[in-house]
C-alpha cells in the first residue's frame, strides 16, 4: 500500500542530506512526492493539500537532529501526522454486556464476511456469547451465508426466510439472543449496489427497534474515495459509530483509509485483511502509518534521537576535546549544543579537569557574536582555520556584521582553546585551569 510513496520520497529526501535546517526551500521536491503520492493513493484532494501544509509547518525551521539525516527526520514527522489523520489511537467499541450492533454497508463490502469476524474476534478477546441475526429479507443466499459462519464460529443463529418484515425480524432476533443468554447481537442488515432511500428507511426502522449500541459501516477499501462518500452517505443519513475497512490485503491504494476519518468523521474501528474469519483485527493508526511509509525503524530512530541527541552529541564533543582534534566547525556545533541546552555548565563538566568552573551571561553574549561570525565562513574554513587570511576575513566580518579584529580575536582565541586542549590531553589541566581562573 503506498508503495509508491516510500519510493518516491526515499529519492526527495535522499536530497536533503547535508542540510542543518529543514526549509520550504529544500523541503519542496519532498513535499511535492508526498502530494502526488496522496493523491494517486485515491486520497481525497482537499485531505491531501491540509495534510502537506500541515507537515510543512512541522517542518520549517526544524533544527536537524544530529545522530539521523534530514530525510529520516521528515519520515518521522509525515508518520505522526499520518497517525493523526487515521484517528490517533485505536478505538474501542462499548464496553458492555448485553452489546448491540448493527452492521451496515452496500452489497459485496464485506458485511456478512465481517459480522462472523467480528463475532469471532469478540468471543475470544472478550468473552462473549455471540448471537447472528439475518436481517436481509431480499437475498436468501445472504441468510444462508450468514447460517454458516454462525456455525463455523459456535454462534447462536436467527433467520426467517419467510419473513418480509426487518423490524420483526429484529425483534424475534433479540428474543431468540436472550433465550440462548448470548451477549452480543449482531445484526447484518441488507445491502444495495448504492445507497437509496428504501436502505436507508429499512435501516432507520431496524434502529429504532433493536436500538444498537454501535452502528458499523462496513466499507471496501478497494473503492477508494467512492467508499469514502459511502460512509459519509450513511453516517449523515443514520449515525454510524465506527468502520469495518475491508479488503485491505488486496492492492486497495490505501487513500480509503487515509480520508475516511476527516472526511466521514467516523473512526476506523477494525480492518479486514482477507477472506478467511481470523483475518481481522482492530485498526491502529500508527502501526497502519508505519505500514503505509514501510518505514516503521526510522520512526522509533528518530523517536531515540530525539530523548537522547544533547547528551549523545556532548559526549561526542567532549571526546573531540579531549583528543584535541577539535575545528570551529565542532565549536560551532557545541555552541548551538548550548543553546539547546540552556547553560554551558553541562558540557564544560564533561571536560576533564573543569568540573566546577562557572561561566555566567557575559561569556554566552560573546559566544552568540562568535555563532554569527562562524556561521559566516564556509565548511571548509571552519574545518581549516588556517585558510582564514585577508579577504576571506573581510568577507566573514562583513557577514557576521563585525569588525574584522573581531574575527581575529576569535581565531587567536580558538587557538589558544586548542593549544589548551592539546595541554589537558598532557594531563596538565587543573593546573591551568587554576592559572585561568587566578
Ligand atoms: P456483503 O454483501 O457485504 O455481505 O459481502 P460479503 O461478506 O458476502 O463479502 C463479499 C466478498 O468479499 C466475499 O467474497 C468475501 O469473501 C470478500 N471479503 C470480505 N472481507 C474481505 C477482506 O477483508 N479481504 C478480502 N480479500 N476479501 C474479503
Amino acid at each position: 500500500m503506498l508503495e509508491n510513496l516510500t519510493d518516491k520520497l526515499g529519492s526527495a529526501l535522499r536530497n536533503l542530506r547535508g542540510v542543518g535546517k529543514l526549509s520550504e526551500e529544500n523541503m519542496a521536491d519532498a513535499l511535492k512526492e508526498v502530494r502526488q503520492a496522496l493523491l494517486s493513493a485515491d486520497v481525497h484532494f482537499k485531505v491531501a493539500r491540509e495534510f502537506v501544509a500541515t507537515v510543512k509547518e512541522q517542518c520549517v525551521g526544524q533544527e536537524v537532529l544530529k545522530s539521523v539525516t534530514p530525510g529520516q527526520q521528515v519520515i518521522k514527522i509525515i508518520h505522526d501526522e499520518l497517525v493523526k489523520l487515521l484517528g490517533e489511537g485505536a478505538t474501542e467499541l462499548e464496553d458492555k454486556k448485553p452489546l448491540r450492533i448493527m452492521m451496515v454497508g452496500l452489497h459485496g463490502s464485506g458485511k456478512t464476511t465481517s459480522s462472523g469476524k467480528l463475532a469471532r474476534y469478540l468471543a475470544k478477546k472478550r468473552d462473549y456469547r455471540p448471537a447472528l441475526v439475518a436481517c436481509d429479507v431480499y437475498r436468501p443466499a445472504a441468510i444462508d451465508q450468514l447460517e454458516t459462519l454462525a456455525k463455523n464460529e459456535d454462534c447462536v443463529f436467527y433467520g426467517d426466510r419467510d419473513e418480509k418484515d426487518v423490524v420483526k425480524i429484529g425483534k424475534q432476533g433479540l428474543e431468540a439472543a436472550k433465550q440462548a443468554e448470548a451477549n452480543l447481537i449482531i445484526f447484518d442488515t441488507a445491502g444495495r449496489l448504492q445507497i437509496d432511500e428504501n436502505l436507508i428507511e429499512e435501516i432507520k426502522l431496524l434502529k429504532a427497534e433493536v436500538l444498537p449500541d454501535e452502528i458499523l459501516l462496513v466499507a471496501d477499501a478497494a473503492l477508494g474515495q467512492e467508499a469514502v462518500n459511502v460512509a459519509k452517505h450513511f453516517h449523515e443519513a443514520v449515525g454510524c459509530t465506527g468502520i469495518i475497512l475491508t479488503k485491505l490485503d488486496g492492492d486497495a491504494r490505501g487513500g480509503a483509509a487515509l480520508s475516511m476519518k476527516s472526511i466521514s468523521n467516523v473512526p476506523i474501528k477494525f480492518m479486514g485483511t482477507g477472506e478467511k474469519s481470523d483475518e481481522f483485527d482492530v485498526f491502529h493508526p500508527d502501526r497502519m502509518a508505519s505500514r503505509i511509509l514501510g518505514m516503521g525503524d526510522v520512526v522509533s530512530l528518530v523517536e531515540k534521537a530525539q530523548e537522547t541527541i544533547d547528551q549523545d552529541e556532548a559526549e561526542r564533543m567532549a571526546e573531540k576535546m579531549r583528543k584535541a582534534d577539535f575545528n570551529l566547525e565542532d565549536f560551532l556545533s557545541q555552541m548551538q549544543q548550548v543553546k539547546k541546552m540552556g547553560s554551558l555548565g553541562s558540557l564544560v563538566g564533561m571536560m576533564p579537569g573543569m568540573n566546577g568552573v562557572e561561566i555566567g551571561d557575559e561569556e554566552e553574549k560573546k559566544m552568540a557574536r562568535t555563532e554569527a561570525i562562524i556561521l559566516s565562513m564556509t565548511v571548509q574554513e571552519r574545518r581549516q582555520p588556517r585558510l582564514l587570511r585577508g579577504s576571506r576575513l573581510k568577507r566573514i566580518a562583513n557577514g557576521s556584521g563585525v569588525q574584522v579584529r573581531d574575527v581575529n580575536a576569535l581565531l587567536k582565541q580558538f587557538t589558544q582553546m586548542q593549544k589548551m586542549m592539546k595541554m589537558m590531553r598532557g594531563g596538565k589541566g587543573r593546573k591551568m585551569m587554576k592559572a585561568m581562573k587566578a
